[in-house]
């Protein structure tokens, strides 16, 4: 087994860190050993997931986790929380892989307290509050991936370029340390990850969001909430096609 932190802490301080290269050497190990491993994979919302499932059950058995508390409305979380679950159906439908679906009990409040707790409410996107974000999800992935016996748990939001993708692999490595279960690095936006990501949602009609999840970024954009819960209540009731 790769040793990550070995790994990382070789590197220097001011370099970045190719995480995808890394992955084809946790890949390669298990090729080496003949084994299709167990993966716990963080998304919150189906886009991220589309290429990051075609890639990887390509080498393990990976289950998708839905672990997100920091999505706004309620209404909106159902709708993500609906579509990703789809998209694992279809998906499995027309690979013949057997992806599961799991999702984490839907605890706003505790995201809330945590920003406030933090004063992280103004921080801009990308800043402090979604590192405090991304740490908040991850730990509680990992803690199911190690309850459930999961060999590795992922994040698959490294697809996305608006995400910083050093920083969750750093989180995940941190986090590894206090779990029995391995931290699975990626960067799957690289090798054309991200573009491959966008054809796959137009060929399986999968619907992107326009905005990040939280109530803060949201108001930060000037995102019409009110709107995103009256179009998510529809879509819920089945009056509206996902796009
Ligand atoms: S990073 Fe954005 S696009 Fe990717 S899964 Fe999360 S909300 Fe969806
Ligand atoms: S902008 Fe996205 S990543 Fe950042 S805190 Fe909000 S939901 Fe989390």
């Amino acid at each position: 087994m790769i040793n990550l932190t070995e790994i990382t802490e070789k590197m220097n301080a001011n370099q970045k860190i190719n995480y995808d290269r890394v992955l084809q050497k946790v890949i390669a190990e298990w090729d080496k050993a003949s084994v299709r491993p167990t993966i716990l994979l963080h998304s919150c919302c189906a886009p991220c997931s589309t290429y990051t499932l075609e890639y990887l059950t390509q080498y393990a058995e990976v289950t998708i986790y839905f672990a997100n508390s920091n999505i706004h409305p309620q209404e909106e979380y159902q709708r993500r929380k609906k579509v990703q679950q789809k998209f694992v159906a279809d998906f499995n439908e027309r690979t013949d892989n057997h992806v599961q679906f799991l999702a984490a009990p839907y605890e706003p409040s505790q995201f809330v307290q945590m920003v406030q707790k933090k004063s992280l409410a103004q921080e801009p996107e990308g800043g402090l509050r979604c590192a405090a974000c991304f740490q908040m999800r991850l730990d509680i992935v990992a803690e199911k991936a190690q309850e459930l016996g999961f060999d590795y748990f992922g994040s698959a939001l490294t697809l996305s370029p608006k995400k910083n993708s050093q920083l969750i692999n750093e989180i995940g490595i941190e986090i590894q340390k206090f779990y029995a279960t391995n931290y699975l690095p990626s960067d799957f936006k690289k090798n054309n990850g991200y573009k491959r990501s966008i054809e796959l949602c137009r060929e399986y009609d999968v619907y992107r969001q326009c905005y990040c999840g939280c109530l803060y970024a949201a108001s930060q954009q000037g995102i019409a909430l009110k709107s995103i819960k009256e179009e998510a209540k529809e879509f819920l009731k089945g009056t509206i096609k996902i796009n």
